[in-house]
């Protein structure tokens, strides 16, 4: 094989192509010098990147093997069609314009794949500085392209994640100075990231485990989570991070270069962990504080809190009561040792009971203890399927209780024992003022006929004084017995109203007269005040007299000669029947107003206790009144007079309508 004479300084061995192309072509024939210089600088050209030369107009003058291919894949022309034009005929105009070299970077189709070309088209002058051709070479920069975009991608991915996560990320040189820290650490150090690069980690803050402000110098290893204390800038508020980093090496080297890691502001958390301990601690106290027992159980009946007061109610199982204990467990145990009375004897049914409650909590129950305490249980369930139970003592209030209820029963024995003996009172006076009467009638039936001498005339003038006596007596006594019956009928119930219209003018008329002779002899004048058609009233005629009698015998009684005594009756402004007595006499002190109301209250004063009486007229009066649905009312002033009304509802008016004969005024005289 022939050797082709190189041409110093271009080609110093031939290559083994060109050898192989030597060869291909006959290898006998003797290329001239230039003929091979320019055969070898089309191989090269054949070999290299995308190339070409083109008239101004676009012809092609020169286009490389590669450059062909690229021109066939993307428009799909004859390759080796020389009118062909060029790929990028805006190259050309781009070099014509400026006429200079214009760099272009496009996508050209390659087949079905999309790729990516830079070009470089350089303008060719002929010597009188003409454009005669433009020069191109195309550089396939896919795989560069390729790159960047991955390149970006990554970086986008990278920006994304340090902006979404709530931890900072950090790095440092091999002296802990910063050299990238993320957007997020604007919130812990309260500055803007890019301020703080360059600053030493440890100018920024300090590892609050050892205290020391930097590690030691040689210090490599990876470390996780460590508190790290910093200052916000902003604010000038301590803030607690924990920080996690990892050493970097040089991958070539293996020297040391830095950390990178991660941080994260923890201030807001343990501020609420110290919040919820607080929390924690104080409704502890408050449950253990509390007058009342207090066990919390979760949603799977086992005991999570409870307090002092709730073991010292059940010593029978104190021991057990702890924390994680079963429901049923617990209140097994206390059944079996006897801690609940009404568990003795029917434990497994009594445990039943309580579990049920417990599944359907109702209002609050009383459960008696063995040691004869009662306690007060109420259960409720909480949202989240838990299960308080609350227990007081009610052991005192349960005591005053039975006391009350005692007391209760020993009064009501007690009522009824009055009672009975009311009722044997009430027989024994019916009994008694029967035996008396009977005599008694005698008595004053026969003093009568002897007064009248009926059977023949009294001889001494003296015995027939002692039978006025007798009889005034006999009459007397009478009539405290009746008064006596009706003071016990009132009491018992017993007395009953004969009710007829009554004519009260006439009523006046006729009590007057019985106690004109007493007003006589205490020199008291009668006075009689009374409307000229006074209307009448439905009531017991009998009853209204003794009404009347009683309250004018009082007013004769107790008021002194020279007196005068008023009755008077009429209609009040409000449709009521009103009688009234009034005196002029000696009254009754405010304080005894009470007391001459009840049965045989007198007001013991030397001048009244010159009076006979029993009293019982005044509270026999009272309840008479009543009887009628009215009421009594006393006025009185010591020494000025007493006036007593009675006052009787409306609905026993009725209207008179006879004329009266004479006016009543003045009191008539039998
Ligand atoms: P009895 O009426 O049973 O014969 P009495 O008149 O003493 O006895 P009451 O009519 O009930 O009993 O009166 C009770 C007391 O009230 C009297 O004893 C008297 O002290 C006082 N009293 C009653 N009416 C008057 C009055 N008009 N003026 C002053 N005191 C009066
Ligand atoms: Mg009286």
């Amino acid at each position: 094989m022939g050797r082709s004479p190189a041409r110093a300084g271009l080609v110093r061995e031939p290559p083994s192509r060109l050898a192989a192309v030597a060869a291909a072509r006959g290898g006998q024939r003797r290329d001239t010098g230039d003929g091979l210089r320019a055969r070898i600088e089309q191989e090269l050209l054949a070999d290299g990147a995308p190339m070409y030369a083109a008239e101004p107009s676009g012809k092609l003058l020169f286009a490389n093997h590669a450059y062909r291919e690229l021109l066939q894949a993307a428009s799909g022309a004859e390759s080796d069609n020389p009118s062909m034009r060029l790929a990028s005929p805006h190259a050309l105009s781009q070099v014509e314009r400026a006429l200079a070299p214009v760099e272009i970077e496009e996508s050209l189709a390659v087949g079905q794949q999309a790729r990516s070309f830079r070009s470089r088209h350089i303008p060719v002058f002929a010597a009188d500085g003409a454009l005669v051709a433009v020069r191109g070479v195309y550089h396939d920069v896919s795989r560069e392209r390729a790159l960047g975009r991955r390149a970006a991608h990554l970086r986008d991915r990278h920006d994304d994640l340090t902006r979404l996560v709530s931890d900072w990320i950090w790095e440092v040189d091999r002296d802990f100075n910063l050299t990238f820290i993320s957007a997020r650490a604007i919130e812990t150090f309260g500055t803007h990231p890019r301020l703080l690069l360059g600053c030493n980690l440890f100018d920024l803050g300090v590892f609050s485990e050892t205290g020391r402000k930097a590690p030691d110098r040689d210090w490599r290893s990876p470390f996780g989570d460590k508190p790290f204390r910093v200052v916000n800038r902003a604010d000038g508020r301590p803030r607690l991070c924990r920080l996690s980093g990892m050493p970097i090496f040089d991958s070539q080297t293996g020297a040391f270069t830095g950390y990178h890691g991660t941080g994260n502001d923890i201030t807001a958390q343990t501020e609420a962990e110290e919040r919820a301990a607080r929390a924690q601690a104080r409704l502890a106290e408050a449950i253990e504080s509390s007058s009342e027992a207090f066990a919390l159980f979760d949603d799977e009946n086992r005991l999570v809190i409870f307090n002092r007061k709730f073991r010292e109610y059940h010593p029978m199982i104190a021991e057990l009561i702890a924390p994680g204990v079963g429901f049923e467990e617990l209140i097994r145990a206390g059944a079996e040792r006897g801690q609940f009375a009404d568990a003795v004897g029917r434990v497994d049914e009594w445990v039943a009971h309580e579990l049920e409650r417990q599944r359907n909590p109702e209002a609050a129950y009383e459960q008696r203890l063995s040691d004869g305490r009662w306690l007060k249980v109420s259960d409720r369930r909480t949202g989240d399927g838990s299960y308080v139970r609350l227990r007081t003592d009610i052991t005192e209030l349960k005591q005053r209780e039975e006391a009350l209820r005692r007391a209760e029963e020993t009064s009501r024995a007690a009522r009824e024992a009055a009672e009975r003996a009311n009722h044997a009172k009430s027989e024994f006076l019916a009994n008694i003022s029967h035996e008396l009467r009977t005599p008694l009638n005698a008595i004053i039936g026969f003093s009568e006929s002897m007064l009248s001498e009926t059977f023949g005339a009294i001889g001494s003038p003296r015995y027939k004084e002692y039978i006025k006596d007798i009889h005034d007596s006999g009459v007397h006594l009478s009539n405290l017995i009746s008064d006596i019956l009706d003071v016990s009928k009132v009491e018992a119930g017993k007395l009953e109203l004969d009710e007829s219209v009554v004519d009260v003018a006439d009523g006046i008329t006729r009590c007057i007269r019985l106690v004109t002779e007493r007003a006589d002899r205490a020199k008291v004048e009668l006075k009689v005040n009374l409307p000229k058609r006074l209307p009448k009233l439905y009531a017991d005629e009998h009853k209204i007299l003794q009404i009347l009698l009683n309250l004018l015998s009082n007013a004769v009684k107790f008021t002194p000669p020279g007196g005068r005594v008023t009755t008077s009756a009429g209609i009040d402004g409000e449709g009521r029947y009103r009688l009234v007595v009034a005196d002029t006499g000696i009254g009754i002190a405010e304080a005894d107003l009470d007391t001459v109301m009840t049965p045989f209250g007198q007001v013991a004063s030397s001048q009244t206790r010159q009076h006979e009486g029993t009293g019982l007229g005044l509270p026999l009066t009272k309840a008479l009144v009543e009887l009628h649905g009215g009421a009594l009312e006393l006025q009185s002033e010591i020494d000025a007079g007493t006036t007593v009304t009675v006052c009787l509802p409306k609905e026993r008016v009725r209207p008179n309508r006879a004329r009266r004969a004479a006016p009543a005024v003045g009191g008539p005289r039998p």
